[in-house]
């Protein structure tokens, strides 16, 4: 388990790498170290390494483990960068900094019902369903503009990023390049993208929130 600290230092090395290569300031990437499928006592060493930052896609799991945590490490920052059901609404916005899967209306009035009821305001990603799988949450590229543009003006929400997860088999860095002009078009601060195996990759195309889960935390068993 101390493997989990050490691999942790090697993520962040890459990434400062990464980010030199880019022409770019490697504290302009975050990383969300993602704890998802494993317990407090796995979480336990990045955290003694010093790391606050940490995503979870499922709310109710992150529910059982975080409020806890939390009341050890006030200044933690939870992402949820997992779907998000409208009935969850009210926890994800209670427990969450930030969410990475706003990618309808109807979840955009719910969040901004409820961010308005508890007076905290999560940072908000739209997922863009870069490859346009039937079967994967976010907004087709061609759409994201509009959809963005009605979170600001409809639904009264500030819109931080976009977000996207490349299709698995697909090479990630045409779709990691269309989120990046669609950050500029759009005109938003922050992308998150790439994973354990592609940050380095997102990092060149412009990410400032990479996503790693088992590159620190090991196999999802
Ligand atoms: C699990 C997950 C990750 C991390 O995946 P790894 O390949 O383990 O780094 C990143 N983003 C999302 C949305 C995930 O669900």
């Amino acid at each position: 388990m101390e493997d989990a600290a050490a691999r942790l230092e090697a993520v962040n090395a890459r990434i400062a790498a990464a980010a030199e290569a880019a022409g770019r300031d490697a504290g302009d990437v975050r990383l969300i170290a993602i704890s998802k499928t494993f317990d407090a006592a796995a979480i336990a060493p990045v955290l003694a390494a010093g790391h606050r930052e940490f995503g979870e896609n499922r709310v109710q799991e992150a529910q059982g483990k975080w409020p806890a945590l939390r009341e050890r490490f006030p200044d933690l920052v939870l992402h949820l960068v997992g779907p998000l059901q409208t009935n969850k609404v009210r926890a994800a916005v209670g427990l969450f900094d930030a969410i990475h899967s706003l990618d309808r209306d109807r979840l955009a009035a719910a969040l901004a019902a409820e961010i308005r009821r508890q007076e905290r305001a999560p940072l908000l990603f739209v997922q863009v369903n870069t490859g346009e799988e039937p079967q994967k949450a976010g907004v087709p590229p061609q759409e994201a503009a509009d959809f963005v543009e009605r979170c600001r003006h409809e639904h009264g929400l500030e819109i931080g990023g976009l977000m996207c997860i490349p299709p698995f088999h697909d090479d990630p860095e045409p779709h990691f390049e269309v989120l990046r002009r669609l950050r500029v078009d759009i005109g938003l601060a922050a992308l998150s993208m790439g994973m354990s195996a592609d940050y380095e990759t997102a990092i060149a195309h412009g990410a400032t929130h990479v996503r790693v889960g088992s590159a620190i935390f090991g196999a999802r068993g």
